[in-house]
């Protein structure tokens, strides 16, 4: 009976012990579970389990239950067999790795120094069981039984069998400790994992995978992570990573992948082989980071060092670089052109209206310049008001002249800045490698100066820089003195030009043109001298020297009784300037000086200048009809008048501009214009005059067309005041 009992009392502990296996997660709690059963269920007095600490050659516990457990703190166990405490059962136990059955514990000498040091020590009998983990003996299950002969041979078999299955548990714990380390750093790190089997089907992925591609788990499982490749790596790339993988484990690198959304990205990535304890090869893990964030931030502030923020374009930095990469490329038979662009009165602009429209107007003027540029060019934006143009490889410079051409007639049009209707025109200037230098400092300097040139040739052109160019501005500087002394020395004439009545053909007018006879340069056509004189200042009294010599020959032709009615004196824009030419003050001085009647002078201010400042204009022009003198617009047809404000505009006369009448009656769209502008003229109620008739066939086709006034080169040049008066005594 007492052995059933007993018996079943061990089958009871196996299987509580079973179920403790299944349900415990952590050894400890296991390992005191199974102690408490062999108390509870088991009926043993006291049941431990210590760890063999090889370091110190001792046996410590760590679990224990039942009666007795105080003196386990402090218990001596030692490894060591010349120890006295080192002879014991558990020392037995872990030196020979098999159980111990110590059937009478109070005669068993192997006990004899516990129980001399530990007199609390009263057992019947004793079962100590060895518990491994990797076939090695790392601690020892020890139950103590109040009955002496308790352990016979059914009870040590199922105890062994305990202790395997607790070595089993131990195992499986460690694995799964392992295991759940492994799962959580799975589940848990940013770095994004992919595990292919040995066939590269997809078997597991974790959460940073979904997050950096897209994909979920379930929508990879079972693929071949092929639809992940950008197509950016050749496969050359991609033959040389596996070979790595297979010959020394692993390979690792930055790599471009697709997202699920097709967006491109770098990633940072470790390709393994895992292989099994037999070295065949199971499954493929990658492990990788998204490298888009840094490069993101990089890139930003890489676009911050190269950009111009206002506009977004490349700033000179940046234009740098990239013209010292187009050198290096440039063949011999080709070049590097750069493109030096300056608005043309940009800071009146931004004075008269504010930095808010300064700023909107630099981004269209960005945007203009940009539509009419290749995608390799680079559009890059100095600073205020400059703008560069990088063309790489040209074959000619015409194509540099070409592009500076479509830049400039971009300008023709308007920009329109909230209320404000903005005419603005550019000076751009050309230096082309290898002539105008070989490097990027030379050949902005020599753009920059070729633009200066372009803006003394009276700006909305371009220049290009040569080397004679230099010269040229030095030339200039001489000219500029010159032009001061001009006056004094009596160096400047003026001529005058006949305008007639197309119908009668006779003269009712005359042209004030100056002329300057230089002492060494001989004579220097206006076009060339006048904007030097506008850009010194000289203007003023040029300008004002003109007028009272023109009014002065006037009232002098009325005394001797030639029969013309009006004398037209070119103005130049800065004159207009209120505060600058005070012409509202000259032009009241000089009548009254000359005793002309205010109705015989006619003023002609060109149509670019009024545009480019059509409300003030309105107002200075008003006043200076207040006068009594008359108003033309000159060169009219060039300026790209407003309609709108060509109605409001206190003017008497259009002037078409010489450069539409002397193509006609070839060119068809001259042709059209002219018409056309005759025709508006007619119908604001101005009178209209041609200039520059050559030929008989202009002057027909003008009459034809209602146009009733001109002058040209067909009746007469330029004359000086005596061969004026002549030509006009002739006639009639
Ligand atoms: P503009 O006011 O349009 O003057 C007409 C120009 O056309 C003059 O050139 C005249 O000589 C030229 N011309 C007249 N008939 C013909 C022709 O049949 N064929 C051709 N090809 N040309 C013809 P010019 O004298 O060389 O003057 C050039 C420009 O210089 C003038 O253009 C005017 O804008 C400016 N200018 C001349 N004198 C003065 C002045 O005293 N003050 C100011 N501010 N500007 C002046
Ligand atoms: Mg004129
Ligand atoms: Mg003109």
């Amino acid at each position: 009976m007492a052995e059933l009992k007993r018996r079943n009392r061990l089958y009871h502990l196996l299987s509580h012990c079973n179920q403790a296996i299944v349900h415990c997660q952590y050894e400890r709690e296991l390992l005191q579970t199974v102690c408490d059963h062999a108390v509870t269920h088991g009926g043993f007095k006291m049941a431990w389990i210590g760890w063999v600490d090889d370091t110190n050659q001792v046996i410590t516990p760590f679990v224990a239950a039942g009666s007795g457990t105080e003196n386990l703190e402090s218990i001596q166990i030692s490894l060591n067999p010349d120890d006295p405490f080192g002879q014991g059962p558990a020392s037995e136990v872990v030196n020979h790795d098999r159980p111990y059955w110590c059937q009478d514990y109070a005669a068993d000498p192997r006990t004899a120094p516990w129980r001399e040091h530990y007199p609390g020590r009263h057992w019947g009998s004793a079962a100590v069981l060895p518990l491994h983990r990797h076939e090695q003996v790392i601690g020892v299950l020890i139950l103590y039984a109040d009955e002496r002969w308790e352990f016979d041979h059914d009870a040590q078999a199922l105890l062994i069998e305990l202790a395997a299955t607790l070595d089993f548990a131990l195992k499986y714990l460690e694995d799964q400790k392992i295991l759940r380390r492994a799962a959580a750093v799975f589940a848990h790190t940013r770095e994004g994992i992919l595990i292919t089997d040995a066939q590269h089907n997809i078997v597991a992925t974790n959460a940073a995978f979904t997050q950096i591609t897209g994909y979920t788990e379930e929508e990879v499982l079972g693929k071949n992570p092929r639809f992940l490749k950008s197509g950016i790596h050749d496969a050359a790339f991609n033959r040389k990573k596996w070979q790595a993988v297979h010959e020394i484990g692993y390979w690792r690198g930055e790599i471009w992948n697709r997202r699920k959304t097709g967006e491109l990205y770098p990633q940072w990535q470790t390709l393994s082989s895992v292989r099994d304890s037999n070295g065949k090869l199971i499954y493929y893990v990658a492990v990788f980071s998204d490298l888009s964030g840094i490069r993101n931030a990089e890139q930003k502030l890489e676009y911050l060092a190269h950009h111009d923020p206002l506009t977004g374009l490349p700033n000179r930095l940046l234009l740098e670089l990239r013209t010292d990469h187009a050198l290096q490329r440039t063949h011999k038979k080709k070049s590097v052109a750069l493109l030096f662009i300056d608005l043309d009165r940009f800071k009146h602009i931004n004075d008269s209206f504010g930095h808010a429209v300064g700023d909107a107007l630099l981004l269209n003027v960005a945007a203009r310049l940009k539509e009419h540029l290749r995608s390799d060019d680079t559009l890059a934006r100095l600073n205020g008001d400059e703008f560069a143009v990088l063309i790489e490889r040209i074959k000619h410079s015409r194509f540099a002249a070409n592009l500076a051409t479509t830049l400039i007639s971009a300008f023709a049009e308007p920009f329109i800045i909230q209320e404000h209707i903005l005419h603005i025109g550019v000076s751009i200037g050309i230096s082309l490698s290898p002539d105008d230098g070989n490097n990027f400092a030379t050949l902005l300097r020599n753009a920059d100066s070729a633009m200066h040139q372009a803006k003394t040739q009276g700006r909305n052109n371009y220049q290009f820089y040569t080397s004679a160019l230099t010269a040229a501005a030095l030339q200039r500087v001489a000219l500029e003195n010159d032009l001061r002394q001009a006056l004094k020395l009596k160096q400047l004439t003026v001529l005058y030009q006949p305008q007639l009545d197309l119908h009668s053909r006779q003269v009712i007018g005359a042209e004030a043109l100056v002329r300057w006879h230089h002492p060494s340069k001989g004579p220097i056509p206006p076009d060339q001298f006048i904007p030097l004189a506008e850009e010194t200042g000289f203007i003023l009294a040029l300008g004002e020297w003109v007028l009272h010599t023109a009014c002065r020959q006037m009232h002098q032709w009325q005394q001797d009784g030639l029969p013309i009615t009006r004398m037209s004196v070119n103005i130049a824009g800065q004159q207009l300037h209120r505060d600058r030419g005070n012409l509202m003050a000259l032009v009241p001085r000089v009548l009254a000086a000359t005793r002309l009647p205010p109705t015989a002078l006619d003023l002609e201010i060109t149509e670019s200048f009024i545009m480019q400042q059509a409300e003030h204009s309105i107002a200075t022009l008003d006043q200076l009809r207040t006068l009594g003198v008359s108003l033309s617009i000159d060169d009219f047809g060039t300026g790209h008048s407003s309609l709108a404000y060509l109605k409001r505009l206190p003017i008497d006369t259009l002037k078409i501009d010489k450069s539409f009448i002397c193509n006609i009656p070839s060119d068809s769209n001259d042709v059209a214009i002219t018409r056309a502008v005759i025709a508006l003229a007619n119908s604001l109620q101005l009178k209209v005059v041609a200039e520059g008739i050559e030929t008989e066939q202009q002057h027909q086709f003008l009459l034809d067309q209602g146009c009733h006034f001109g002058q040209g080169y067909w009746y007469s040049r330029p004359l000086d005041a005596v061969a004026f008066f002549n030509y006009i005594k002739k006639l009639t």
